[in-house]
């Protein structure tokens, strides 16, 4: 790169906006899981919309390419810059702001690099609630959440983040700036440019800000931790769980024994709350936006007669906040514990609801052909038929031999996936680590659409350059 760009850069964002110290610019240039590390020349941290379209500006016209950053929690590379020493990082973490919060319109508007979890608190402090939960939330941030269309625990009364989305507000390729943060409830003027960045992994336009939906601040919870003797029963209980009241089911996460023995090693201060371990766990919650006496009671008989029917093993209720937040970090530590506890190969698929226990079965069966005694971490949300597929290498192979092999276990488990009808990619993305899959997976029309999209948004190919498209 020429002194030239990186000055006029300097000059426009100040020494707060512009990190070139090699040392520096470290934690921005590897992805969370280690995978990729580019070599971006700066990160660009502009203090406002204005600040970034002008910078998008000169980089676009210094044929620099720009890959948008959040929290950084990408599974799949996505917002990690190339090797060639021509993108630059552009993070969003100085664009925090809550901008607006209307408790009547039930809507938030806020700045992309807010973290999810300060969007949620902000909602919380007026009553509301954010329904869109994920793991990583204390540092995944609205723009990666809403440019990866994130799913998450409440997926299945909520939808995904694109579902929660009223208005944005976007930097072009060019610089403009698209002022879309309207917050109408409904607006059917011409094709809906929203959805068009909603999941776009930053490949067409920078998301600056946004407007949320929200929904009342729940009064009642139960949350519900059980043992089960197979994938068959999980699903049977999830269809009881909903038959007995869908609009309270908030969320249904499955756990398989493996992964959950990795949580209770290697993540301190967790237990198992039931007196033996199973081969398949399932974290149950379900809501209420009134104080309801006797919601607690009718959840308990749920779960009884799912006992009787053989579906439940054993069964805890939290009896507290903080017996809750126990249950649930079982369920939201598996990513970390998998991390301290080695190398892994991560699949991020959905089928049909219906057919999650097929998959459960067919998937670990195509893995163990491929590779006796691979290791299986099985965990995700059932209720949106998107399960975490994990592979842990066989006791004693080198970790580097394991991941040498990464491409031939993923397309295992997606030529399982592909019987099902399912998806490779169910909430992650795509980003750089699954680039390679779209040609046999949305070739064709499909791939053809998506393209000509990019070329409208961005003829230059400023954006994310090398996600999503191959
Ligand atoms: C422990 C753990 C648990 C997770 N659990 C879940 C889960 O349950 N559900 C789920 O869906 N994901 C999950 N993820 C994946 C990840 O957290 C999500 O994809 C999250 O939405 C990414 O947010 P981020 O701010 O970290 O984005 P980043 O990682 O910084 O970026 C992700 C993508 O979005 C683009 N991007 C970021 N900000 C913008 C912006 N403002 N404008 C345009 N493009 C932008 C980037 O270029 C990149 O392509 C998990 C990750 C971890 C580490």
């Amino acid at each position: 790169m020429s002194a030239d760009p990186l000055a006029a850069l300097a000059a426009l964002l100040g020494p707060r906006g512009l990190i070139t110290e090699a040392a520096d610019i470290v934690p921005y240039a590897e992805d969370w899981r280690h995978l990729y590390r580019g070599a971006p020349p700066a990160v660009l941290r502009p203090a406002d919309t204005a600040e970034l379209a002008a910078a998008v500006k000169l980089c676009a016209k210094a044929g620099l390419g720009i890959v948008p950053q959040g929290g950084n929690t990408s599974m799949v590379g996505g917002a990690t810059p190339s090797e060639n020493g021509r993108e630059v990082v552009l993070s969003l973490a100085r664009l925090n702001r809550v901008r607006a919060l209307d408790p009547v319109d039930l809507s938030l508007t806020i700045e992309a690099g807010a973290t999810l979890k300060a969007a949620q608190d902000a909602a919380a402090e007026a009553g509301c609630r954010l329904p869109l939960s994920i793991a990583s939330e204390g540092s995944a941030t609205i723009g990666g959440v809403l440019s990866t269309n994130a799913g998450g625990n409440m997926t299945l009364r909520y939808g995904n983040a694109r579902d929660l989305v009223l208005g944005l507000e976007v930097v072009l390729a060019d610089g403009r700036v698209w002022e879309g943060l309207r917050r109408l409830r409904k607006d059917n003027t011409g094709y809906c440019l929203r959805q068009i960045f909603l999941g776009a992994e930053g490949t067409l336009g920078v998301i600056t800000a946004a407007v949320l939906k929200l929904v009342p601040a729940p009064q009642a919870r139960v949350v519900a931790f059980v043992a089960q003797p197979n994938p068959e029963a999980a699903l049977a209980f999830l269809n009881r769980c909903q038959r007995h009241d869908p609009a309270a089911l908030t969320a249904f996460e499955y756990m398989g024994e493996h992964g959950m023995s990795l949580v209770l090693r290697h993540i301190p201060d967790t237990a198992l709350p039931l007196a033996h371990p199973a081969a398949h766990y399932a974290l149950v919650e379900f809501s209420s936006p009134r104080a309801e006496p006797g919601f607690a009671e009718t959840v308990e008989e749920v779960i009884a007669a799912a006992m009787t029917a053989g579906e439940v093993l054993d069964a805890t209720l939290a009896a507290s906040e903080g017996q809750a937040r126990a249950m649930w970090r079982l369920r939201e530590e598996h990513a970390e514990a998998q991390k301290r506890a080695g190398a892994s190969i991560k699949n991020d698929v959905s089928v049909p609801v219906s057919l999650v226990p097929e998959f459960l079965r067919a998937a670990p069966a195509a893995c163990a052909a491929l590779m006796p005694g691979i290791r299986v971490v099985a965990f995700g949300h059932l209720g949106d038929g998107n399960i975490h597929f994990n592979l842990r290498p066989p006791e004693g192979m080198a970790e580097a031999d394991f991941l040498a092999r990464d491409h031939q276990v993923m397309d295992a488990v997606n030529g399982v996936v592909r019987l099902l009808g399912g998806s490779f990619s169910a909430e992650h993305g795509v980003g750089r680590l699954k680039t390679y899959m779209m040609p046999e997976w949305r070739g064709g029309v499909e791939l053809d659409l998506m393209r000509a999209l990019k070329a409208a948004f961005d003829p230059e190919g400023v954006m994310n350059p090398g996600k999503v498209l191959p």
